[in-house]
């Protein structure tokens, strides 16, 4: 039910916030304003008419331009996406899409990421979006995805992380919403991922590419597309 009232709005919003100010690449339509949101209240972060914020827009982007996301036969699983992501990709004809996730009403299947309920090499791709700061056991997650993946196969891994911190920040005693706020920043994180976020994804046998594709856009896009300059994509491949 909260979906349904949520893409209803969605629809409302896409009359009531057009304009030319701001475009979305997800929803392909032009806004007058972009909603602020985020713990640390970005403005002109979230589209009015999709839900989507800076990461998924360029991630679209990325798609596009730089994988066969598009155009291949792939089979695909996508970790917790966005409502508008699996209402778009699962009517994508090239694609066997899954998505999954412990709790969203929406997902083609309930699955725990630590867990997978999938054999080793099942999929050609995997996007998972600011998922690993929730999960404990965040190694096993990033197991779980390299052994589903297919030798070859590329998976991007977004988290939220402090270039200032050399070393991810955990710790066991923090388990409270609101201690997890204080230190985390956030009630539902479990950590403040560091520089070393590359290699605790490498150590499952992923080759990362830090991808500055954000770089191809000029200051005036990354203005009216609503991107974040400072975002770099992880690129993972299994060889
Ligand atoms: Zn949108």
């Amino acid at each position: 039910m909260k979906n349904l009232i949520r893409s209803f709005l969605y629809e409302i919003n896409k009359y009531i916030y057009s304009g030319n100010q701001f475009y979305c690449n997800i929803c392909n339509k032009y806004y007058r304003k972009f909603f602020t949101a985020g713990e640390n209240r970005r403005p002109n972060a979230r589209c009015p008419g999709c839900g989507a914020f800076e990461r998924h827009r360029l991630m679209m982007y990325f798609l596009k331009d730089k994988t066969d996301f598009f155009s291949d036969n792939l089979s695909v699983l996508d970790i917790a996406p966005l409502q508008t992501f699996h209402k778009l990709f699962s009517k994508m004809e090239n694609i066997n899409y899954i998505s999954i996730d412990m709790k969203l009403p929406y997902v083609t299947k309930r699955a725990d990421l630590t867990n997978l309920p999938f054999k080793d090499e099942s999929f050609d791709c995997i996007i998972c979006y600011h998922v690993l700061e929730h999960i404990i056991d965040d190694n096993n997650a990033i197991r779980e995805m390299y052994r589903v993946l297919k030798k070859g196969g590329w998976a991007i891994i977004q988290s939220p992380f402090d270039n200032s911190l050399e070393y991810s920040f955990e710790r066991q005693d923090i388990i409270t919403k609101a201690e997890r706020k204080k230190f985390y920043g956030q009630d539902d994180h479990v950590r403040i991922y560091g520089r070393d976020l590359i290699k605790r994804i490498e150590f499952s046998g992923f080759v990362v590419k830090e991808d500055d594709f954000i770089k191809k856009f000029s200051d005036k896009e990354i203005i009216k597309f609503a991107l974040d300059k400072e975002e770099i994509i992880n690129y993972c491949i299994k060889p």
